[in-house]
């Protein structure tokens, strides 16, 4: 891609996240900050996709916060593309972040519901101000064929689509700039069990297709064995282990983990 034509990123190697000893608290009125996120490190390549699973509580959207710049870190590092995040101003992370891609739980919670279906869609074209009215019409048709929705789903209301159709209408959001990171936050956690692999299936098709790295976080240990090639294993803030799904869900070395498995359905 064009990415790899501009001179400047030439050297850098092809990670496109790259967390590092990052820290996270929340402010606790009359007491210490809550460390939420404790010097945790670990890195997506491109095209890949990774798991960060753990405990409700754990941390992990809190880290996903982070790496958008919805929450301040207050230590370490969070390169995108090679270039660190943390400390930069909003117009630079905003630069940035037109290149990442969000899916969150609630698909209801995240589309607006005065906004039409294709409204929703064209939202991040209208925000970072890409292509002419036609131009984006035309891309929301094309994204609303790629997650399988028919067109006329374009003046359809989020409140009239079923909660599967509504996290497609989301993940056509989430990819309208052809992002070259996706932050999945349990993407089909809200969703009925017969939806789910319907969505994840679809998930992994893009994948493949539009060739983003994954960041996929997710309490559900098969879930992410199924769509993740490495896992980053979260207990109270701190990763407990790391590495292939292979290993990490089918042979763990840490009791935390070999827990997690033992207690999921
Ligand atoms: P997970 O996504 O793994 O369930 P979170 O990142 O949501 O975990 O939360 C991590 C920890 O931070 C939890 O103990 C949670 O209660 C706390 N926390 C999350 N958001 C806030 C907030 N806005 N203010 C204070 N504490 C928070
Ligand atoms: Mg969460």
């Amino acid at each position: 891609g064009l990415k790899e034509l501009s001179g400047s990123t030439l050297d850098i190697s092809k990670t496109v996240l790259d967390v590092k000893d990052l820290i996270v608290e929340y402010e606790v009125w009359g007491k210490e900050p809550f460390r939420a996120v404790d010097v945790v490190s670990f890195d997506v390549a491109e095209r890949e996709i990774v798991g960060l699973v753990g405990e409700s509580g754990s941390g992990k959207s809190t880290i996903g916060k982070c790496i958008l710049g919805l929450q301040p870190a207050a230590g370490g590092e969070v390169k995108l593309f090679g270039e660190n995040m943390i400390g930069r101003n909003k117009e630079e992370q905003k630069a940035v972040r037109k290149d990442i891609g969000v899916i969150f739980q609630d698909p209801a919670a995240s589309l607006n519901p005065r906004f039409p279906v294709g409204d929703c869609i064209a939202e991040p074209l209208v925000v970072h101000k890409v292509g002419s009215k036609k131009e984006q019409r035309d891309r929301v048709y094309e994204l609303l064929d790629a997650v399988q929705l028919p067109r006329s789903t374009y003046n359809r209301f989020p409140h009239e689509l079923s909660g599967g159709q509504r996290q497609r209408v989301c993940i056509a959001r989430a990819l309208a700039l052809n992002p070259s990171l996706l932050i999945a936050d349990e993407p089909t956690s809200a969703l009925d069990v017969s939806v789910q692999a319907t969505v994840l299936r679809m998930l992994a098709e893009l994948q493949d297709e539009f060739g983003f790295a994954c960041l996929f976080i997710s309490h559900d240990l098969a879930v992410v064995d199924l769509m993740a090639n490495r896992v980053v294993v979260l207990q109270n803030g701190k990763v407990v282990e790391q590495g292939l799904c292979a290993d990490v869900l089918h042979d763990p070395k840490e009791e935390y983990t070999k827990r997690l498995i033992a207690a999921a359905p």
